[in-house]
């Protein structure tokens, strides 16, 4: 292992976070952008939820790459393939223990979550379903769990069910529960909701899927930033997550996989990287994660995520959701006091996403105004089209929280609604 590589954090002792108290603008000190001023104002991001800003040590561990430890990877006998490759696996090993995998092998890189929904969609239904077999959703998904499942439909005949919510968009168990046929063959839904922030209670989802023997696959793209999350007690089959969202650079994915699943799985793409032997009469593959990873991988990418998954671990995922629960209560309580507004999504257990919408006033014009303030919302459907129908709208504004959010924060954004709400009011 390259020492150019690991140096930069080393992880405190067990036990020792505790004693590190979560302290905002130390946080905010290791990310370069928030110093940037936007209109003439200081930089209000309230939309990591679409993608997180990166601490500098994410930044550095990717510089480091390229200026010292940067070849191919795995194919390489020379130093510099060595030491990348050694890198490269080391990201595999972080996220492994990030998620509690039982092995590094369960680690499939991808592109994005998007791409690992992709893979899903084509090797799980080529090696599972038959024509008008089951794939169950929830009615809460984002587009990239939803859209792969109906080309899947189109090209091998499987039916796509969807699991209701209520109006405050709680995910409703026994609704789901009642869904669950004789030909269900996987489960597909999200942990949190990008679009309300809705937590879903995925353990009691794996229990009432296992006792028909149906396998789980859970988007955790909204959860990875904000919790810890353990697969193994979770019980989860599969859990894809992105790595821009947690802090980590865009162009790399996980997708988690049990190991007896992935086994079974026959590759999505072909290439380099996956393959045993190739001859023109017959090629065999790699045994996962490897079979699933056609091409030269994202290397930078994967030692950035590392870097990511070793920043939030060393303040600790605890701390974060306790921090961004204080958060998320302050803005809701600021937010209910802005005339005409409206929060949608009131669901028992949320995480630290906020949609709105305002009387008079629509969600593009909201975020074009606010943006003269400082202040970086999300207007639109939130790749979520079939969930804004469902609670009757074409759009929401979201604020979405990070780590490096302050009440200050929300302090700006409750002052720039104000003024939207005299404009339109
Ligand atoms: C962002 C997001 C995705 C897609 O992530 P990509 O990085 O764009 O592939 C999927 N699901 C949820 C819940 C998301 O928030």
């Amino acid at each position: 292992m390259n020492d150019a590589i690991t140096s930069a954090r080393t992880r405190p002792a067990a036990g020792d976070n505790s004693a590190r108290a979560f302290d905002v603008e130390r946080i905010r000190a290791d990310f370069p952008i928030l110093r940037q001023r936007v209109h003439g104002q200081p930089l209000v991001y309230l939309d990591s939820a679409a993608s997180a800003q990166k601490p500098r040590p994410v930044i550095e561990a990717m510089d480091r790459v390229y200026e010292s430890a940067y070849a191919n990877v795995h194919r390489g006998v020379h130093y510099m393939s060595q030491v990348a490759t050694d890198a490269f696996e080391a990201g595999r090993e972080k996220v492994a223990r990030f998620l509690n995998a039982a092995s590094s092998d369960e680690i499939v890189f991808t592109r994005n979550a998007t791409e690992a929904f992709n893979l899903m969609a084509s090797s799980f239904t080529r090696a599972f379903l038959k024509p008008g077999d089951e794939v169950l959703i929830s009615a809460l998904e984002h587009h990239a769990n939803i859209v792969p499942w109906q080309l899947a439909r189109e090209q091998f005949g499987i039916v796509l069910k969807v699991a209701p919510i209520d109006d405050d968009g709680n995910f409703l168990l026994d609704e789901f529960e009642a869904r669950l046929g004789a030909r269900t063959r996987l489960v597909s839904l999200t942990h949190v909701s990008n679009a309300l922030g809705t937590i879903v209670p995925v353990a009691e989802v794996v229990r009432r899927a296992h006792a028909r023997d149906i396998p789980v696959l859970v988007d955790g793209c909204q959860a990875t930033p904000h919790m810890a999350v353990d697969v193994r007690a979770l019980d989860v089959d599969f859990y894809v997550f992105t790595g821009h969202k947690v802090y980590g650079p865009t162009g790399v994915g996980v997708l988690y996989g049990r190991r007896e699943l992935l086994a079974e799985m026959p590759p999505y793409q072909g290439g380099g990287e996956m393959i045993a032997s190739v001859s023109y009469e017959k090629t065999t593959f790699k045994a996962p994660p490897h079979r699933f990873e056609a091409g030269t991988p994202p290397i930078a990418e994967v030692v950035g995520l590392g870097a990511a998954i070793d920043y939030v671990s060393d303040i600790g995922l605890e701390h974060i959701a306790a921090h961004e629960a204080g958060l998320r209560a302050y803005a809701e309580e600021r937010l209910s006091a802005v005339p005409g507004l409206h929060i949608v999504g009131r669901a028992r257990d949320k995480a630290g996403i906020i949609s709105f919408v305002m009387d008079n006033a629509h969600p593009h014009d909201i975020g074009t105004i606010i943006d003269r303030a400082g202040v970086a919302v999300r207007t639109g459907h939130h790749c979520a089209e079939p969930l804004m129908h469902r609670l009757g709208l074409t759009a929401t504004a979201r604020a979405s929280l990070g780590l490096y959010n302050t009440r200050g924060d929300i302090d700006a954004l409750a002052r720039a609604l104000h003024a939207v709400a005299e404009i339109f009011g």
